[in-house]
């Protein structure tokens, strides 16, 4: 999106607001590349925050939004990085609190909610609020796991609403590009129909099957059989079910759709070994594999 020689001015003070596994990992990445000049963190648990100071991930640290925000610039960059469901109320303490023109930002995995409620809150779409999302994670969470090399070789897709001004999108754009990720931009809406079906429903999915087994009579049996193939499929399964709960809500439309049109392809297999159709299987599995294996070679290549 931005290119070397067009970069906006750099960042005085990035403020974390939520200091968990991505707001940890963006903090630390941009202070070990130089991308800010301090990081003050918001988190609601002492021990975060301790441990952050402890770590070096962040200069300052503050237990309430109203004082990490005493004193901001309009040169700040806001980056929230609390679960989804939380960051409308901490929008509404940002409304409250934030003077300057600081530029507001989020790592969010679904958009369209937070824009509607951004535009509740402040009675129109604020020209100094860009919404992204990094598309790089794990299953693990908190700020013991983050990792400031995270985002290298990752895309990052920012949703700008149409009301920001050019300097905050160039702002946020820059601070993705100097963490090594590659920036793209769609509409918000158009983001979670995309991340449905690319993220949201393969989770939907790996809670499902490892909930089923779990509660199937032979538990002990079915696990100590379990091998490479349940390891990799249920790997995703081992993330923070609250933080999933919160962008299943958030995003429950696109992936309710996502899961009827996944019903409807398991039908199809169904019918294919009720019918003892070889055929038919094979057919599916073959366009899968062509599907995945090509999904290989263009990551290898985006790389
Ligand atoms: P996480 O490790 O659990 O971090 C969330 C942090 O937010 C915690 O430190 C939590 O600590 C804090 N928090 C929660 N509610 C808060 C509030 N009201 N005010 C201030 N701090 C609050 O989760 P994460 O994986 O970093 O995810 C954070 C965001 O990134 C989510 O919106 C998620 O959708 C998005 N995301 C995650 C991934 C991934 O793979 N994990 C990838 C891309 C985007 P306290 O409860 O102690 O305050």
């Amino acid at each position: 999106m931005s290119d070397a020689n067009d970069t906006a001015p750099p960042i005085r003070r990035l403020i974390v607001i939520g200091l968990g596994l991505i707001g940890g990992s963006v903090a630390l990445g941009a202070k070990k590349r130089g991308l800010v000049k301090e990081v003050y963190a918001m988190n609601r648990s002492a021990d975060t925050l301790e441990y952050a100071r402890d770590k070096g991930i962040a200069d300052k640290t503050f237990q309430s939004i109203e004082e990490v925000l005493e004193g901001a610039s309009d040169e700040d960059l806001i980056l929230l990085g609390v679960p989804v469901l939380s960051l409308g109320p901490v929008l509404e303490q940002i409304h409250k609190h934030l003077e300057a023109d600081a530029t507001i930002t989020d790592v969010g995995s679904t958009k369209a909610a937070l824009v509607e409620k951004a535009r509740q809150v402040w009675s129109t779409l604020p020209s100094n609020f860009v919404p992204g999302h990094p598309i790089a994670g794990s299953e693990k969470f908190g700020v013991q796991a983050a990792n400031g090399d995270l985002f290298e070789e990752h895309r990052v897709i920012l949703t700008p609403t149409g009301a920001e001004d050019e300097h905050h999108l160039q702002r946020v754009s820059d601070l993705w590009s100097g963490l090594g990720a590659g920036v793209d931009s769609m509409t918000a809406d158009h983001h979670d129909k995309v991340l449905a079906a690319t993220s949201h429903l393969p989770h939907v999915l790996a809670f499902v099957l490892v909930d089923q087994l779990a509660s199937m009579e032979e538990q002990t049996e079915v696990l100590r059989y379990a091998a490479g193939g349940f390891r990799d499929f249920s790997r995703i399964a081992g993330s923070d079910p609250a933080m999933w709960r919160d962008i299943m809500i958030a995003n429950k439309e696109s992936i309710s759709a996502r899961i009827e049109e996944f019903e409807s392809h398991l039908n199809q297999l169904k019918t294919a070994l009720r019918d003892s159709s070889p055929e038919q299987i094979q057919e599916i599995f073959e366009r899968a594999q062509k599907t995945r294996n090509g999904f290989l070679h263009k990551s290898e290549e985006n790389k």
